[in-house]
């Protein structure tokens, strides 16, 4: 049995008072032990999170991470500031990263291989817009992405991280792919892990991203191959995160 995997991503949102009120929100969390929870703040508040959930056993991720290990990269954070700041690891290919910073699979791949070296957790997002998905290229699509690191790096690198499917149809648009259409495409991304080692491939947590909320996260952890979830919108919002939690620890 994989262990249930939960992230809140908070996306560009909150500030110290706002953040303080999620944190306290969900503090009930603090015993969780059958089930990985993190939560991926802005950077400006990595501390201010990291120290209010010290002892608690949630970890905290970065949104994205620079490939580069230190530099004139204005504006970047690199991955040895993640272990300077205690946070965990981080997101790489998000959709938003893909779509509004032109991120490629190259630089993804690269992002992931530099979050491996330093010992930190990669989060690898893959996803299909909904023009690729009506075209009938979601496979080809999520497949290319996932390839772009296995290619590189092999399945070995996949020791301890996540793969995240989003559709990008299905981000902060309030539509949720079906648990039978998340299931496929999880059930097909574990199957091009397996091509390349079978027992990373079993062990491998594919957790489900895209308008995640407590209503409708129950059929989707029904699914054999969803592992978890990774919530934007409701992560924000105390007792939505708390009840997808819950429901995550009932999966097991
Ligand atoms: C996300 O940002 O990873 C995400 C899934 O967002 P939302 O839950 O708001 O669709």
């Amino acid at each position: 049995m994989r262990r249930p995997w939960v992230a809140g991503n908070w996306k560009m949102n909150g500030l110290h008072q706002t953040n303080d009120e999620l944190l306290k929100g969900i503090s009930s969390l603090a015993a969780e032990s059958e089930i990985d929870i993190c939560v991926a703040p802005p950077a400006p508040y990595w501390m201010q999170v990291v120290e209010a959930l010290e002892g608690r056993g949630i970890k905290v991720l970065a949104q994205t991470v620079s490939e580069h290990a230190s530099g004139a990269y204005t504006g970047e954070w690199s991955v040895g500031m993640l272990q300077d700041c205690g946070v965990s690891g981080a997101l790489v290919g998000h959709s938003e990263r893909r779509q509004l910073f032109a991120e490629t699979d190259v630089v993804v791949a690269a992002k992931f291989a530099a979050l491996k070296q330093a010992g930190l957790q990669p989060v690898l997002c893959v996803g299909e817009t909904l023009e690729e998905r009506q075209a009938g290229e979601t496979l080809a699509v999520v497949s290319r992405q996932l390839l772009a690191v296995l290619e590189s790096q092999g399945a070995d690198a996949f020791d301890g991280a996540v793969l995240a499917y989003e559709p990008v149809w299905a981000i902060g648009t309030g539509l949720t792919a079906t648990p039978e259409q998340a299931q496929a495409v999880h059930a097909s991304l574990r199957a091009v892990v397996a091509a390349f080692d079978a027992v990373r491939a079993e062990q491998l947590r594919i957790v489900y991203g895209g308008s995640v909320k407590a209503a409708n996260v129950a059929g989707l952890f029904a699914m054999a191959d969803i592992d978890g979830a990774l919530v934007g919108g409701a992560s924000l919002i105390a007792q939505e995160f708390l009840a997808i939690c819950q429901a995550a620890r009932q999966r097991l």
